[in-house]
């Protein structure tokens, strides 16, 4: 069977990370961001298939995303959720927009592209998603309310989704990730936290592309969440 994959925030971080070595392996890989110049660079670089724009909160955006995808490089059985976004801010400072924006792309966005992309697995007879949560979900944390609903929502989603798709050999989990070097963390107090992280260190976004790929090929792992915090969950 053909390897086709979308990347889903593919062009920056986390995703692009988990595009390059999807690439590597042989897979076809779509990568996707909002910003199509910087999700082009990306493809270029790593090798990838295909570049392409969409907003993962916009439906008819990932319809037509998918659409796409079949029509250029046949039916998409592994999808990767890596977009997101983070609005640190107390909840009491945080303004409607960014409680809406954060849950739209977090949350409803990976449930709309796990939506599109089941039908075509249930017609290829199989299929592997990772959604990208993250150990703040799990933990919680001071400034990142929303965040964390978002990323916990994503979990329970998840777990159910797995056994609601398990019979049609469709297997979903949940990658969690502590502190990874990205833009996402760029402006965090590194010598800082790393003091906080039994490993002594932030994680690679190669780290948690190792830890995607790993779930994505897997043959029995479904309705997971695997950690990938340097210990960061040991901590009380
Ligand atoms: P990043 O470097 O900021 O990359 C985010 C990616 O998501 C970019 O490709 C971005 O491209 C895309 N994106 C953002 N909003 C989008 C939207 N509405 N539609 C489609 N694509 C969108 O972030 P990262 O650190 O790699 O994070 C990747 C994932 O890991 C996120 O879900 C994040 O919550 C999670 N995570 C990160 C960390 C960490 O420490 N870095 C820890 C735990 C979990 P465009 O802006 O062009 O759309």
């Amino acid at each position: 069977m053909t390897k086709v994959c979308a990347v889903f925030g593919g062009s920056k971080g986390i995703g692009k990370a988990v595009a390059k070595l999807l690439a590597q392996r042989d897979y076809k890989v779509a990568v996707i961001s909002r910003n199509l110049d910087v999700a082009k660079v990306t493809a270029n670089e790593i090798g990838a298939h295909l570049a392409l724009s969409c907003d993962v909160a916009k439906e008819q955006e990932v319809q037509s995303t998918f659409k796409d995808i079949v029509k250029r490089m046949g039916h998409v059985n592994y999808l990767v959720n890596a977009a997101g976004i983070n609005k640190n801010a107390l909840l009491l400072r945080t303004t409607s927009e960014d409680i809406l924006s954060q849950l739209s792309v977090n949350l409803i966005g990976p449930i709309q592209t796990c939506k599109v992309a089941i039908k075509g697995m249930i017609q290829q007879q199989g299929g592997a998603i990772v959604n990208i949560g993250s150990i703040v979900g799990h933990k919680g944390n001071s400034g990142q309310s929303i965040y964390s609903a978002s990323k916990e929502g994503l979990v329970g989603f998840s777990k159910s989704l797995a056994k609601e798709v398990a019979k049609k050999n469709i297997r979903v989990n949940v990658v969690a990730p502590g502190f990874i070097h990205t833009d996402m963390t760029s402006n965090l107090e590194v010598d800082l936290l790393n003091k906080t992280i039994p490993l002594g260190r932030f994680g690679e976004a190669e780290d948690v592309a190792h830890t995607v790929a790993f779930l994505l090929e897997s043959s029995y792992i479904t309705g997971h969440v695997l950690v990938v915090d340097g210990g960061l969950q040991l901590q009380i």
